[in-house]
């Protein structure tokens, strides 16, 4: 396949693709070779305008289209980007540096939620019930709410618009995508696929660019609702702004999971699951393990099993055979995840393995960084702390699994976290207690499928209803409850 590249990235408008009305550009490197592979616009109010005006005109029309008919431009969809699926996997790699294997989850949850969105005319239905009073029935439906917006981060190129766009459509609304101007392609990719449709021009709609476009979404007044994930300063900013401006949100944020390892687990299985959890996808998922907790006699043995089995990660391009680590997202960011490191080690954690000097000869321009791992970890430490969000993975110790639920319940954020042991009573109570609101037992990335919601809790997550599955189509849609009754 040969290497993906495009000049310049355009918007995706009224069922046209336009150029950007912004002059400024962000250039787009592969972050694993350092070579150009094309730009995408900063973005401006003005494309906004123009992709909301589109949404809101064909609203009306799309609205009153019976769902089976809108879902089958879903099964449609849903094949193309079967058809596609190893074009969009290279793609994936290329723009966000995660290998092959690890753009296939990507782009095989995405095509996810549009099978399950096909399903809309059974997940749509309300409720009935007749002889409420006497000769009086009782009817509630939900109904299509408007224009939404869907704002999505860098590390799941494929996935997150994927969230949020085939919900969104199959419920009878019309949606303006914003991808992450780190990985715009993907989605030029998707959207390519999407024209193939023929669906009635403004159903869905792309504005590509960075921060002025996301400002103009949140306060636009004929969006009336907005989808983010990112971090969680910003999910603050799209939740403060947005819901200022009477919009329903929910903002997906930031991230510090933590892992509880009991000494009756399954050792060589834990172990192998705990290294996928936090180095696959370099660290940068939403998902992944960034503190183990050793509950007692577990953290000896931990510390040296995570070390000898992280020593075997092969970093490189992740395109090319062998590799099992691609590189993180641009230089700035590894910048940032060293400045953790030497945080880690300044504060007196004990730095068991250290990527620091990870090079990988044929690509010098890569930002790559190798699998680090401190011990002696405490909650008070930066980077007990705070989101680091690359290959970096912390151990605690805690005397006994009260003690660790607690260091996991004080941290403000609370997205996934998991527990490693064989005792049913210690993962039912672990299950029960945690503040998370994905949990894994025995599972390193608790990622639920597209027919469940995903979320996290706390200052992970914004808003009441969430990502995809049921919630999803609550969020996409208003209740009406009718009353009847006939003379
Ligand atoms: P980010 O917050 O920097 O960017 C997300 C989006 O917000 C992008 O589209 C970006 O253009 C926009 N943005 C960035 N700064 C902005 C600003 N100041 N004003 C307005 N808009 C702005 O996030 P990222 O670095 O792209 O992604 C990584 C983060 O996303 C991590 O914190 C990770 O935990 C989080 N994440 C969370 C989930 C989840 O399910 N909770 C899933 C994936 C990623």
């Amino acid at each position: 396949m040969k290497p993906y590249s495009i000049e310049k990235a355009r918007n995706y408008i009224n069922g046209a693709w336009v150029q950007s009305n912004s002059k400024e550009e962000i250039i787009v490197y592969n972050p694993a070779t350092g070579e150009r592979i094309g730009a995408v616009p900063s973005g401006s109010a003005s494309d906004v305008d123009a992709a909301v005006a589109a949404a809101k005109k064909a609203f009306p029309a799309w609205s009153e289209t019976p769902a089976a008919v809108r879902a089958r431009y879903l099964f449609d969809l849903r094949n193309l980007m079967e058809a596609h699926f190893d074009e969009l996997c290279s793609i994936c790699t290329q723009e966000h540096g995660k290998t092959f294997e690890e753009s296939k989850g990507d782009v095989r949850r995405a095509i996810d939620n549009v099978e399950t969105a096909a399903g809309i005319p059974s997940l749509m239905m309300g409720q009935a019930l007749e002889q409420v009073a006497p000769g009086i029935d009782c009817v509630s439906v939900r109904q299509p709410a408007g224009v939404f917006a869907a704002i999505a981060p860098y590390n799941f190129p494929s996935m997150v618009p994927f969230w949020f766009l085939p919900y969104a459509i199959a419920t009878g609304n019309t949606i303006v995508i914003k991808p992450s101007e780190q990985v715009p392609f993907s989605q030029v990719r998707a959207f390519e696929l999407i024209s193939e449709l023929k669906l009635p021009p403004g159903v869905v709609n792309m504005v590509q660019g960075g921060r002025d476009v996301v400002n103009a979404l949140v306060e636009h007044r004929d969006i009336v609702g907005v989808s983010f994930v990112g971090s969680s300063p910003v999910a603050q900013h799209v939740y403060e702004r947005a819901s200022a401006t009477g919009k329903r949100v929910q903002a997906l944020g930031g991230a510090k999971n933590f892992t509880i390892v009991i000494d009756d687990c399954n050792w060589e299985k834990s172990v192998a699951n705990i290294i996928d959890s936090a180095f696959a996808c370099t660290g940068q998922r939403c998902l992944a393990t960034s503190v183990v907790i050793g509950v007692g006699g577990a953290y000896d043995r931990l510390k040296r099993e995570l070390v000898e089995q992280a020593k075997r990660i092969t970093v490189g391009y992740g395109l090319d055979a062998g590799v099992t680590m691609g590189p993180l997202i641009s230089e700035t960011h590894r910048a940032r995840v060293i400045s953790y490191i030497e945080k880690g080690v300044k504060e007196g954690a004990e730095l068991l393995l250290d990527g620091r000097d990870c090079k990988v000869a044929s690509y010098p321009k890569g930002h790559f960084l190798g699998a680090t791992i401190f011990g002696n970890v405490t909650s008070a430490m930066t980077i007990g702390r705070e989101e680091i969000f690359g290959p970096v993975l912390s151990l605690m110790r805690a005397d006994s699994l009260d003690e660790a639920i607690k260091i996991v319940n004080a941290h403000p954020l609370a997205n996934a976290s998991s527990i490693y042991t064989s005792a049913g009573a210690a993962a039912r109570r672990y299950t029960h207690a945690v503040h998370a609101s994905m949990v894994g037992v025995n599972i390193g990335v608790a990622a639920p499928m597209s027919y469940f919601g995903f979320g996290g809790a706390k200052g992970s997550f914004l808003g009441d209803l969430k990502a995809h599955g049921r919630e999803s189509i609550l969020f996409y849609t208003n209740s009406k409850t009718a009353i009847s009754r006939w003379w």
